[in-house]
Protein backbone atom coordinates (compact mmCIF):
# COMPACT_ATOMS: atom_id res chain seq x y z
CA UNK A 1 0.00 0.00 0.00
CA UNK A 2 0.99 3.38 -0.49
CA UNK A 3 2.29 5.59 2.29
CA UNK A 4 0.45 8.73 3.06
CA UNK A 5 2.36 11.22 4.74
CA UNK A 6 0.83 14.17 6.84
CA UNK A 7 2.20 16.98 8.69
CA UNK A 8 1.43 16.97 12.31
CA UNK A 9 3.95 19.38 13.89
CA UNK A 10 6.24 22.05 12.21
CA UNK A 11 8.85 23.51 14.86
CA UNK A 12 10.94 26.51 13.50
CA UNK A 13 14.42 26.33 14.36
CA UNK A 14 16.13 28.77 13.08
CA UNK A 15 14.52 30.75 10.17
CA UNK A 16 15.83 29.09 7.50
CA UNK A 17 15.11 25.62 9.03
CA UNK A 18 12.04 23.96 10.31
CA UNK A 19 11.25 20.44 11.56
CA UNK A 20 8.47 19.06 10.19
CA UNK A 21 6.63 15.53 11.71
CA UNK A 22 5.31 13.58 9.33
CA UNK A 23 2.91 10.36 10.30
CA UNK A 24 1.82 7.83 7.81
CA UNK A 25 -2.10 7.89 8.20
CA UNK A 26 -2.75 5.15 5.90
CA UNK A 27 -2.78 2.77 8.74
CA UNK A 28 -4.91 4.66 10.57
CA UNK A 29 -7.47 5.46 7.66
CA UNK A 30 -7.32 1.75 6.93
CA UNK A 31 -8.38 0.85 10.48
CA UNK A 32 -10.77 3.06 10.87
CA UNK A 33 -12.69 2.09 7.61
CA UNK A 34 -12.29 -2.10 8.67
CA UNK A 35 -14.07 -0.25 12.25
CA UNK A 36 -16.92 1.27 10.07
CA UNK A 37 -17.49 -1.50 7.95
CA UNK A 38 -17.62 -4.35 10.91
CA UNK A 39 -20.31 -1.98 12.68
CA UNK A 40 -22.29 -0.72 9.04
CA UNK A 41 -22.25 -4.79 8.93
CA UNK A 42 -23.47 -6.02 11.96
CA UNK A 43 -26.10 -3.97 12.26
CA UNK A 44 -27.15 -5.15 9.40
CA UNK A 45 -26.71 -8.70 10.11
CA UNK A 46 -28.75 -7.95 12.91
CA UNK A 47 -31.61 -6.38 11.61
CA UNK A 48 -33.36 -10.30 10.92
CA UNK A 49 -33.05 -11.87 13.59
CA UNK A 50 -34.13 -8.97 15.79
CA UNK A 51 -37.24 -8.45 13.57
CA UNK A 52 -37.91 -12.10 13.32
CA UNK A 53 -38.53 -11.64 17.21
CA UNK A 54 -40.58 -8.92 17.42
CA UNK A 55 -42.79 -10.42 14.76
CA UNK A 56 -43.20 -13.84 16.63
CA UNK A 57 -44.16 -11.40 20.02
CA UNK A 58 -46.87 -10.30 17.80
CA UNK A 59 -47.96 -13.47 16.67
CA UNK A 60 -48.18 -15.00 20.00
CA UNK A 61 -50.20 -11.67 21.61
CA UNK A 62 -52.76 -12.30 18.82
CA UNK A 63 -52.70 -16.04 18.59
CA UNK A 64 -53.45 -16.22 22.81
CA UNK A 65 -56.87 -18.21 22.35
CA UNK A 66 -55.06 -20.72 20.92
CA UNK A 67 -52.46 -22.76 23.04
CA UNK A 68 -51.33 -24.98 20.23
CA UNK A 69 -50.37 -21.72 17.92
CA UNK A 70 -48.68 -20.05 21.13
CA UNK A 71 -46.29 -23.09 21.57
CA UNK A 72 -45.38 -23.37 18.11
CA UNK A 73 -44.85 -19.36 17.99
CA UNK A 74 -42.87 -19.51 21.26
CA UNK A 75 -40.77 -22.76 19.97
CA UNK A 76 -39.20 -20.14 16.61
CA UNK A 77 -38.83 -17.34 19.52
CA UNK A 78 -36.95 -19.53 21.47
CA UNK A 79 -34.76 -20.71 19.22
CA UNK A 80 -34.05 -16.98 16.98
CA UNK A 81 -33.91 -16.23 20.43
CA UNK A 82 -30.64 -18.12 20.58
CA UNK A 83 -29.51 -18.28 17.19
CA UNK A 84 -29.28 -14.33 18.03
CA UNK A 85 -27.53 -15.56 21.23
CA UNK A 86 -24.86 -16.97 19.17
CA UNK A 87 -24.44 -14.32 16.58
CA UNK A 88 -23.84 -11.82 19.35
CA UNK A 89 -21.28 -13.67 21.12
CA UNK A 90 -19.59 -14.42 18.04
CA UNK A 91 -19.23 -10.52 17.01
CA UNK A 92 -17.56 -10.17 20.92
CA UNK A 93 -14.86 -13.11 20.24
CA UNK A 94 -14.33 -11.13 16.65
CA UNK A 95 -14.35 -7.93 17.83
CA UNK A 96 -11.84 -8.85 20.88
CA UNK A 97 -9.40 -10.80 18.12
CA UNK A 98 -9.06 -7.77 15.96
CA UNK A 99 -8.29 -5.32 18.94
CA UNK A 100 -4.79 -5.88 19.32
CA UNK A 101 -4.44 -4.51 22.83
CA UNK A 102 -6.80 -7.49 23.90
CA UNK A 103 -3.87 -9.23 25.47
CA UNK A 104 -4.46 -13.66 24.67
CA UNK A 105 -2.99 -15.95 27.51
CA UNK A 106 0.72 -16.62 25.93
CA UNK A 107 1.60 -20.59 27.31
CA UNK A 108 2.61 -23.59 26.05
CA UNK A 109 -0.25 -25.54 25.64
CA UNK A 110 -0.76 -29.11 23.99
CA UNK A 111 -2.08 -29.72 20.63
CA UNK A 112 -3.96 -32.56 21.60
CA UNK A 113 -5.49 -30.95 24.52
CA UNK A 114 -6.72 -28.43 22.08
CA UNK A 115 -8.09 -31.04 19.17
CA UNK A 116 -9.95 -33.15 22.34
CA UNK A 117 -11.40 -29.70 23.72
CA UNK A 118 -12.60 -29.29 20.37
CA UNK A 119 -13.90 -32.72 19.34
CA UNK A 120 -15.87 -32.55 22.81
CA UNK A 121 -17.48 -29.38 21.92
CA UNK A 122 -18.96 -30.85 18.76
CA UNK A 123 -19.61 -34.26 19.46
CA UNK A 124 -23.44 -33.82 20.15
CA UNK A 125 -23.77 -31.81 16.37
CA UNK A 126 -21.75 -34.71 14.77
CA UNK A 127 -24.24 -37.19 16.59
CA UNK A 128 -26.92 -35.40 15.33
CA UNK A 129 -25.29 -35.08 11.61
CA UNK A 130 -24.58 -38.48 12.01
CA UNK A 131 -21.23 -37.84 10.97
CA UNK A 132 -18.31 -39.80 12.00
CA UNK A 133 -15.42 -37.74 13.01
CA UNK A 134 -11.65 -39.54 13.43
CA UNK A 135 -8.82 -37.88 15.39
CA UNK A 136 -5.15 -38.90 13.34
CA UNK A 137 -1.49 -38.24 13.23
CA UNK A 138 1.03 -37.14 16.09
CA UNK A 139 0.82 -36.84 19.84
CA UNK A 140 2.58 -35.01 22.35
CA UNK A 141 3.02 -31.38 20.44
CA UNK A 142 2.64 -28.39 21.83
CA UNK A 143 2.29 -24.51 20.29
CA UNK A 144 2.05 -21.43 22.30
CA UNK A 145 -1.04 -19.37 23.24
CA UNK A 146 -4.20 -18.95 24.41
CA UNK A 147 -5.93 -22.90 24.95
CA UNK A 148 -9.67 -21.06 24.77
CA UNK A 149 -9.12 -19.13 21.53
CA UNK A 150 -7.01 -22.11 19.66
CA UNK A 151 -9.53 -24.87 20.41
CA UNK A 152 -12.69 -22.38 19.16
CA UNK A 153 -10.95 -21.68 15.94
CA UNK A 154 -10.22 -25.69 15.57
CA UNK A 155 -13.96 -26.17 17.24
CA UNK A 156 -14.87 -23.46 14.13
CA UNK A 157 -13.25 -25.61 11.45
CA UNK A 158 -14.90 -29.10 12.44
CA UNK A 159 -18.58 -27.51 13.43
CA UNK A 160 -18.33 -26.66 9.24
CA UNK A 161 -16.89 -29.73 8.10
CA UNK A 162 -19.33 -31.67 9.93
CA UNK A 163 -22.31 -28.92 8.60
CA UNK A 164 -20.99 -29.43 4.82
CA UNK A 165 -21.32 -33.64 5.19
CA UNK A 166 -23.29 -35.76 4.25
CA UNK A 167 -25.20 -38.04 6.62
CA UNK A 168 -22.79 -41.01 7.25
CA UNK A 169 -19.51 -39.12 6.19
CA UNK A 170 -16.37 -39.05 7.93
CA UNK A 171 -14.60 -35.99 9.25
CA UNK A 172 -10.75 -36.15 9.57
CA UNK A 173 -8.34 -34.24 12.26
CA UNK A 174 -5.39 -34.52 11.64
CA UNK A 175 -2.14 -33.13 13.46
CA UNK A 176 1.76 -33.29 12.62
CA UNK A 177 4.91 -31.27 12.60
CA UNK A 178 5.95 -29.70 9.74
CA UNK A 179 9.55 -27.78 9.76
CA UNK A 180 9.32 -26.30 13.11
CA UNK A 181 5.95 -25.89 12.75
CA UNK A 182 2.56 -27.83 13.54
CA UNK A 183 -0.45 -28.15 10.88
CA UNK A 184 -3.88 -29.03 12.38
CA UNK A 185 -5.93 -30.08 9.28
CA UNK A 186 -9.52 -30.73 8.90
CA UNK A 187 -10.67 -32.95 6.50
CA UNK A 188 -14.07 -33.21 5.03
CA UNK A 189 -15.60 -35.29 2.02
CA UNK A 190 -18.73 -32.78 2.03
CA UNK A 191 -20.19 -30.23 -0.34
CA UNK A 192 -16.81 -28.56 -1.10
CA UNK A 193 -16.12 -24.74 -1.84
CA UNK A 194 -16.03 -23.81 -5.54
CA UNK A 195 -12.37 -21.38 -6.20
CA UNK A 196 -14.05 -18.37 -6.68
CA UNK A 197 -15.46 -18.63 -3.12
CA UNK A 198 -12.15 -20.15 -1.68
CA UNK A 199 -10.56 -16.59 -0.71
CA UNK A 200 -13.86 -14.82 0.33
CA UNK A 201 -14.76 -17.52 2.78
CA UNK A 202 -12.75 -15.76 5.76
CA UNK A 203 -14.18 -12.34 5.07
CA UNK A 204 -16.65 -11.49 7.98
CA UNK A 205 -20.34 -12.60 7.08
CA UNK A 206 -19.29 -13.75 3.90
CA UNK A 207 -21.12 -17.22 3.03
CA UNK A 208 -20.33 -18.89 -0.05
CA UNK A 209 -23.98 -20.12 -0.41
CA UNK A 210 -26.79 -17.94 0.91
CA UNK A 211 -29.59 -20.19 0.46
CA UNK A 212 -27.90 -23.53 1.83
CA UNK A 213 -25.66 -21.65 4.69
CA UNK A 214 -28.68 -20.26 6.61
CA UNK A 215 -30.45 -23.54 6.35
CA UNK A 216 -27.24 -25.00 8.22
CA UNK A 217 -28.24 -21.77 10.81
CA UNK A 218 -24.44 -20.24 10.22
CA UNK A 219 -23.74 -16.99 10.64
CA UNK A 220 -20.83 -16.37 8.34
CA UNK A 221 -18.17 -15.31 11.49
CA UNK A 222 -17.23 -18.63 12.24
CA UNK A 223 -13.85 -18.81 9.59
CA UNK A 224 -13.10 -14.81 10.31
CA UNK A 225 -12.66 -16.15 13.87
CA UNK A 226 -10.04 -18.70 12.95
CA UNK A 227 -8.08 -16.40 11.13
CA UNK A 228 -8.18 -14.13 13.38
CA UNK A 229 -7.32 -15.97 15.59
CA UNK A 230 -4.45 -17.76 14.30
CA UNK A 231 -2.90 -14.46 13.10
CA UNK A 232 -2.59 -13.60 16.87
CA UNK A 233 -0.71 -16.70 17.09
CA UNK A 234 2.06 -16.26 14.15
CA UNK A 235 0.08 -18.66 12.44
CA UNK A 236 -1.83 -19.10 9.05
CA UNK A 237 -4.97 -21.14 7.68
CA UNK A 238 -4.85 -22.81 4.45
CA UNK A 239 -7.64 -23.94 2.34
CA UNK A 240 -7.91 -26.70 -0.23
CA UNK A 241 -10.67 -27.70 -1.65
CA UNK A 242 -12.87 -28.77 -4.76
CA UNK A 243 -16.80 -28.55 -4.99
CA UNK A 244 -18.14 -32.14 -4.60
CA UNK A 245 -15.31 -33.49 -3.08
CA UNK A 246 -14.68 -31.57 -0.17
CA UNK A 247 -12.14 -29.59 1.76
CA UNK A 248 -9.22 -29.30 4.39
CA UNK A 249 -8.34 -26.36 6.30
CA UNK A 250 -5.11 -26.53 7.87
CA UNK A 251 -4.18 -23.93 10.87
CA UNK A 252 -0.28 -23.85 10.97
CA UNK A 253 1.43 -22.45 14.05
CA UNK A 254 4.89 -22.36 15.48
CA UNK A 255 5.72 -25.20 17.13
CA UNK A 256 6.65 -24.71 21.25
CA UNK A 257 8.70 -27.15 23.40
CA UNK A 258 6.50 -28.74 26.17
CA UNK A 259 5.56 -26.41 29.42
CA UNK A 260 8.31 -26.00 32.14
CA UNK A 261 8.04 -28.99 35.20
CA UNK A 262 7.25 -27.09 37.88
CA UNK A 263 10.16 -28.30 40.66
CA UNK A 264 8.91 -30.99 43.29
CA UNK A 265 8.58 -28.82 45.70
CA UNK A 266 6.35 -26.43 44.10
CA UNK A 267 4.53 -29.08 42.84
CA UNK A 268 3.04 -30.01 46.17
CA UNK A 269 1.80 -26.48 47.14
CA UNK A 270 0.36 -25.90 44.17
P1 LIG B 1 -20.97 -20.12 8.50
O1 LIG B 1 -21.37 -19.77 9.89
O2 LIG B 1 -21.94 -19.64 7.46
O3 LIG B 1 -20.57 -21.55 8.34
P2 LIG B 1 -18.14 -19.50 8.17
O4 LIG B 1 -17.39 -18.22 8.24
O5 LIG B 1 -17.74 -20.55 9.14
O6 LIG B 1 -19.69 -19.17 8.28
O7 LIG B 1 -18.00 -20.05 6.70
C1 LIG B 1 -18.28 -19.18 5.61
C2 LIG B 1 -18.84 -19.96 4.44
O8 LIG B 1 -17.83 -20.83 3.92
C3 LIG B 1 -20.00 -20.87 4.78
O9 LIG B 1 -21.23 -20.19 4.76
C4 LIG B 1 -19.91 -21.93 3.69
O10 LIG B 1 -20.53 -21.45 2.53
C5 LIG B 1 -18.42 -22.03 3.42
N1 LIG B 1 -17.76 -23.16 4.14
C6 LIG B 1 -17.05 -23.10 5.29
N2 LIG B 1 -16.56 -24.31 5.63
C7 LIG B 1 -16.99 -25.17 4.69
C8 LIG B 1 -16.81 -26.60 4.48
N3 LIG B 1 -16.10 -27.35 5.31
N4 LIG B 1 -17.38 -27.12 3.35
C9 LIG B 1 -18.09 -26.36 2.50
N5 LIG B 1 -18.30 -25.03 2.64
C10 LIG B 1 -17.75 -24.44 3.72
Amino acid sequence: TELRLVAVRATRITPRLSLLVMRDITEHERVEQMRRDFVANTSHELKTPVGAVSLLAEAIDSAADDPDQVRVFAARLSAEAARLGQLSARIMDLSRLQSADQLLDQRAVSVDEIVASALEAHAIQADAGEVHVVRGGERGLHVQGDPQVLSDAVGNLLANAIAYSPRGASVGVGVKEVDGAVEIAVTDRGIGIAEADQERVFERFYRADQARSRRTGGTGLGLSIVKHAVQRHGGEVRLWSQPGNGSTFTIRLPLSGPPEELPASKRRKA
